[in-house]
């Protein structure tokens, strides 16, 4: 098993020659993956895709590998390899019915955990998961429609003890999507497993979940990270605990709460979504730095609204108003918005995004932040994140696009759906990503049908009157 951080050769890394090979990948890096899958299959390997990718964007995926699989557990894979059969032009699609009830432990993942461990250069954190789904239903969000479970606590613990044999001072980041739903069930077993003051943990969590007596808790057991999402000043109060307090009435609410978790923990970052249907004008930036000015100890995430295939149930409304746009895969991360913006034109959206991001990582509001956090690693977290890519890789980003938007006709062209046609900007960027690897990338790899999720739709779900024409 390889794992690919973005930094290591993989021309060295890979094995040249291999039966079968699966690759999981999220959408940014889909190309390398159907690079990587038709160099192995030029080989003589099968090649599989799982992970966010496969699940968002299957249809795409099958013209690239033998296998895309949804869903997976120890049964789809028996499955798959009991097959093992090329599946070409079209890739096999597979999914079980739901997440596996049972992930392997840390022990059985050790030697994997510890490869990754390695290539971290000052903090290693060793990724675990306490649950899988939500039982919130945010409709952007790709865990909105799958069930929440709560992973078995008696294996949870055997994971911490492992580490505890292994690591001085383990740290710990949950990945669950929001950690803490079964909250004194996930408290009582790290409560039994961890002795004070042992381990540290980071979790993202939502700040309905929150309350002062569970951040206490959260405290005693050594979390010192906590991600709530905020996402929108006009919607989704629930998730915030906000109920109808939209506007600077949950600017207020929120940063209180924020404020208080802060007094207990000691790095919270806050995410925050822009382009938003509910978003116009620039009171939403707006909000977002007064939040900043009342909560200085807080650091932002941002992503923009983006599409990503058949994540959500929502992504079929956008696709519907023809509103997604084929900006190719590799630029799919949270710093480029596939879907038209509904009220903002393209130009005075970067605008917005420019200013409050510089607004956000000034030297002030820096300064702030190093001051109000009182560890020396959130601290010094917070100005290297301020002052790295947040800053300035974003700055630039959105920058080069506002002053590309005025003379770059193909660009501006293809933001406002006047023509399909992949911008040379786009394909130069990835020819420059993918250095060696751009050779292998198939010729129609970076464009993509941005409406497959509902033309897939339409197919299992025939309207009314096709269904009475073919039965007549
Ligand atoms: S609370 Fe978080 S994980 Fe759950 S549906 Fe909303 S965005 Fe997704």
């Amino acid at each position: 098993m390889v794992t690919y951080t973005g930094r290591e050769n993989l021309v060295k890394e890979l094995p040249g020659k291999v039966d079968f090979v699966f690759i999981s990948s999220f959408t940014e890096a889909a190309l390398l993956s159907y690079a990587l899958s038709s160099l192995f299959r030029s080989r003589g390997a099968l090649t599989a895709i799982g992970g966010p990718h496969a699940r968002c964007y299957p249809q795409d995926a099958q013209k690239y590998f033998d296998y895309v699989l949804g869903f997976t557990d120890k049964g789809l894979i028996l499955e798959v390899l009991g097959d093992c059969a090329q599946h070409r032009p079209v890739g096999l699609h597979l999914s079980a019915d739901h997440h596996p009830v049972r992930l392997p432990g840390v022990s059985e993942r050790w030697k994997f955990i510890e490869q990754t461990l390695r290539k971290a250069p000052f903090i290693k954190i060793v990724p675990l998961l306490s649950s899988l789904g939500c039982p919130y239903t945010c409709d952007f969000c790709i865990d909105s429609s799958v069930p929440y479970q709560l992973l078995d606590t008696d294996e949870m613990k055997q994971d911490l003890r492992f580490l505890l044999g292994k690591l001085k001072h383990p740290r710990v980041a949950w990945h669950d999507p929001n950690f803490g739903v079964r909250f004194d069930n996930c408290m009582d077993a790290i409560e039994e497993a961890v002795p004070p003051g042992r381990m540290d943990f980071i979790a993202e969590s939502t700040l309905s979940l929150l309350s002062e007596s569970r951040v206490k808790r959260l405290k005693r057991n050594g979390f010192k990270a906590l991600l709530p999402g905020i996402e929108s000043w006009f919607e989704m109060g629930k998730k915030s605990k906000t109920g109808h307090d939209t506007g600077m009435d949950k600017v207020r609410t929120v940063s209180d709460q924020v404020n208080m978790i802060l007094r207990h923990i000691p790095y919270v970052q806050t995410n925050h979504i822009f382009g938003l249907d509910s978003d116009a004008g620039p009171t939403p930036f707006e909000l977002t730095k007064r939040f900043l000015d009342l909560t200085p100890g807080s650091f932002p995430a941002y992503s923009m609204l983006s599409a990503f295939g058949q994540a959500a149930p929502l992504n079929l409304t956008f696709q519907r108003a023809n509103r997604v746009l084929p900006i190719p895969f590799h630029f799919l991360s949270n710093i480029q918005m596939n879907i038209k913006p509904r009220n903002y034109s393209w130009p005075e959206f970067y605008g917005h995004l420019i200013e409050v991001t510089k607004y956000s990582y000034s030297p002030r509001l820096i300064m702030r932040r190093f001051l109000a956090n009182g560890e020396r690693i959130p601290r010094w977290l917070n100005v290297v994140r301020g002052l790295s890519s947040e800053r300035f890789g974003r700055v630039a980003y959105f920058a080069e696009m506002r002053k590309r938007l005025e003379r770059d006709v193909s660009l501006r062209r293809f933001l406002e759906q006047e023509t399909m046609e992949i911008p040379q900007y786009f394909i130069e960027r990835i020819r420059r990503d993918l250095g060696h690897f751009w050779e292998w990338l198939p010729e129609k790899a970076i464009r993509h049908n941005p409406n497959a999720y509902l033309v897939s739709q339409k197919v299992h779900n025939p309207p009314d009157s096709i269904l009475c024409a073919r039965i007549a």
